[in-house]
């Protein structure tokens, strides 16, 4: 028998809470996961042959959309040549060239398998470039689940309820100073590095507000400290050039993930030529990875930046701006109070019994996370063949493969699911 219950079960049996990610998790909405069978374009299809319109995309790994053409051919190509070597390969040169070229001011890059690894590496080389100790990070931002970031960190672990996470020693975030996001901290010089989620993404969205990344370009400049994009999520996304293009403002440490992979384990991060000497073999910090700038994924990585154009980041900004507005005018035509910000292409969904504006900062976001509308919307859509995250901390993923009408028809059905909830 292949049905939803009887995978998840046996999920539950092998797997701690039956996934390999506490985002997949339905705890905080309620019920049973559909596990995934297959996927195409904006769709995926489960076990049971239901179908959804996905704005989950692997949390924004998956750009073109699912089982994408391209991706499928160099993929296949790929695999028959080898699929890993431990020697230098021309697809890492490839990716790291197709990168440095989009990114201004993006020099070189080290490429790893996650965003997770790629700002804890990042963190490390900033510690080891100044020889400070201290890291500033923003609260409800998530930078992946390594020991030093994951206090006050939104996603999964505002989802579950958690400040942090047991495990981590009080030594791993000593140095880890959280500041509140839109506000610029006043910075000394013990502080290495000012991480930062140029959108905030995973406390559903928050939009930077004007002056907020200068006003940290200028504090980093004032102290010596580097400041560090976390553009996992805006990175070849938000424009060809990532957050630094589309705000103009540039960091000297970028961290990478979810589209440079095209669906595939990939991470990166990288700066200038400068500070990027200080890693090894160049210099003192030590960093590896045995299947870094593996070829299946560096293949993905490279057919996906070569096929979206800046054209293409321009639509798919457009079309999520209509479709924003659309949504949240209908799901307020039926009574429910909505709000859609959204920065390009991507966009966030807050829901609410009462007239409220858009967060600017975690404490307000999580009052609206936390006031159980979400889940109940969530299932609404779910029953109605349409996939959002299943939490309220997580942003709508629109792909280039969701056409005009999969939007309109989201619009139309969020309707009706939000009528559900009012009744
Ligand atoms: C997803 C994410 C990460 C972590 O990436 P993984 O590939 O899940 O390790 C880091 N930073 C941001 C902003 C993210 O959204």
């Amino acid at each position: 028998m292949s049905s939803n219950e009887t995978w998840f079960e046996r999920a539950e049996v092998v797997i701690p809470g039956g996934v390999d990610s506490p985002v997949r998790s339905f705890r905080s909405v309620g019920g049973t996961p559909y596990t995934v069978a297959s996927g195409e374009g904006a769709e995926v299809v489960d076990v049971e042959g239901n179908r959804y319109l996905d704005y989950v995309q692997s949390y924004g790994a998956s750009l073109l959309g699912h089982a994408h053409p391209t991706i499928v051919s160099v993929l296949r190509d790929a695999a028959t040549k080898g699929t890993t070597f431990g020697a230098p390969t021309p697809g890492e040169v490839l990716l790291a060239e197709a990168m440095t070229t989009r990114v201004r001011g993006l020099e070189q890059v080290r490429l790893v398998s996650s965003g997770t690894e790629a700002v804890m590496s990042a963190v490390r080389l900033a510690r080891g470039f100044t020889g400070r100790d201290k890291v500033v990070k923003f609260d409800g931002c998530y930078h992946g689940h390594s020991d030093a970031l994951l206090v006050a960190g939104g996603s999964g672990v505002a989802q579950m309820g958690l400040p942090g996470s047991a495990g981590v020693t009080a030594g791993a975030v000593a140095d880890t100073i959280v500041a509140p996001y839109n506000e610029v901290p006043t910075l000394d010089d013990s502080v290495a590095a000012v991480l930062v989620e140029p959108v905030a993404a995973n406390m559903n969205l928050v939009a930077p507000l004007p002056g907020f990344l200068e006003g940290l370009r200028a504090e980093c400049d004032r102290v010596g400290a580097l400041l560090i994009f976390d553009e996992v999520i805006t990175g070849f996304r938000l424009a060809q050039g990532g957050a630094e293009e589309y705000f103009g403002v540039t960091p000297d440490l970028w961290c990478f993930g979810k589209v440079i992979g095209g669906g595939l384990p990939v991470g990166a991060f990288g700066g200038s030529k400068r500070v990027l000497a200080s890693l090894s073999p160049l210099g003192p910090v030590y960093q590896a990875g045995t299947l870094s700038g593996n070829p299946l994924a560096t293949a993905a990585g490279v057919a996906v930046l070569e096929h979206v154009t800046p054209d293409d980041l321009a639509i798919l900004s457009g079309r999520v701006t209509n479709f924003a507005s659309e949504l949240q005018e209908a799901i307020r035509g039926e009574g429910l109070f909505a709000s859609t910000p959204s920065v390009g292409a991507l966009m966030g969904l807050y829901l609410a019994d009462e007239e409220f504006s858009a967060p600017t900062n975690f404490t307000q976001a999580k009052v609206l996370c936390e006031n159980g509308l979400y889940r109940k919307f969530f299932h609404e859509m779910l029953d109605r063949g349409v996939a959002l995250a299943p939490g309220a901390y997580e942003i709508l993923f629109v792909s280039l493969a969701h056409t005009r009408a999969d939007l309109e028809r989201t619009v139309a059905i969020a309707a009706d699911a939000a009528r559900a909830v009012r009744s």
